[in-house]
């Protein structure tokens, strides 16, 4: 008889798959709606997360020279908004993201804004190609949902991090409160149609409507985080908390 372990399966939104499965199922996805990936994050969001990603990089107190890992960078806006916004520090931004297809939007809008600086590597968060100490700076946005072992990717930043680098972590969070039944009405009713008409893929974003309830609230990210490596981690909740900023001090 063959006994399956805890760790055997894993959620991929509101399904269970194997778990050895689940970043090739992820890897699919981001292939699939590469094209369209930009436009879906304006429509869905009313162009919302184009603030939510100008605040975070606002927010990570850069100094002049400063080695800037981006992990599940995807199309680069964060990459981008770096190196284009704070271009008088002159950063040195690397993206790292599983996905090619997502990597070559990224490295094309990139080029067509005239910026040449950021380097682009295809790899898995969860054993990032890089030497221990080795930024400044590590940025995740709208990523670590997506990967399979989070425990995993957070002790990989915190190890390519020099000591006193800091992590910054956006994300989406489970909705609480007020907002949550007409959050959830949108996100359930009209994201994967969305997904449907503009991506000609409502299961990508069914997918990732379900993944946000599957993701940790930010008090319970805050833990994790805290268990590899950081000493310490402080959340804020952004826009009536359905994202939220973590900041951590390797
Ligand atoms: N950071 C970008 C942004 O804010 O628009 C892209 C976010 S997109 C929702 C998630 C990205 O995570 C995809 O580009 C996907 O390829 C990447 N990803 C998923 N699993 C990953 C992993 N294990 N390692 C690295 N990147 C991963």
């Amino acid at each position: 008889m063959q006994h399956n372990n805890d760790t055997d399966y894993i959620d991929f939104g509101f399904k269970t798959v194997k778990t050895k499965l689940k970043t090739g199922l992820v890897h699919g996805l981001f292939s699939r709606v590469s094209n369209q990936y930009d436009l879906m994050n304006d429509v869905m969001s009313f162009g919302l997360h184009r603030c939510w990603k100008k605040s975070f990089v606002d927010r990570l107190a850069l100094k002049p020279n400063m080695q800037i890992l981006d992990v599940a960078g995807g199309t680069g806006d964060i990459a981008i908004r770096i190196a284009k916004d704070k271009a008088y520090l002159s950063p040195c931004v690397t993206v790292c993201d599983l996905t090619y297809d997502m990597v070559r939007q990224g490295k094309d809008k990139a080029i067509n804004a005239g910026i040449l600086n950021i380097k682009w590597h295809i790899g898995n968060g969860e054993q990032l190609p890089y030497a221990d100490a080795s930024f400044d700076r590590a940025t995740i946005a709208f990523g670590l949902r997506n990967i399979t072992n989070k425990d995993q990717a957070l002790s990989e930043i915190a190890r390519v991090l020099k000591p006193g680098g800091m992590l910054y972590c956006l994300e989406f969070s489970p909705p609480e409160g007020t907002l949550k039944p007409l959050y959830d009405a949108y996100s359930f009713r009209i994201i994967p149609w969305m997904g449907e008409l503009f991506a000609k893929d409502r299961e990508a974003y069914q997918y990732l409507v379900e993944s946000i309830r599957q993701f940790p609230k930010p008090e319970i990210l805050s833990d994790m985080v805290l268990k590899h490596g950081f000493t310490h981690c402080a959340y804020e909740k952004w826009t009536g908390g359905i994202v939220a900023l973590h900041q951590a001090v390797r």
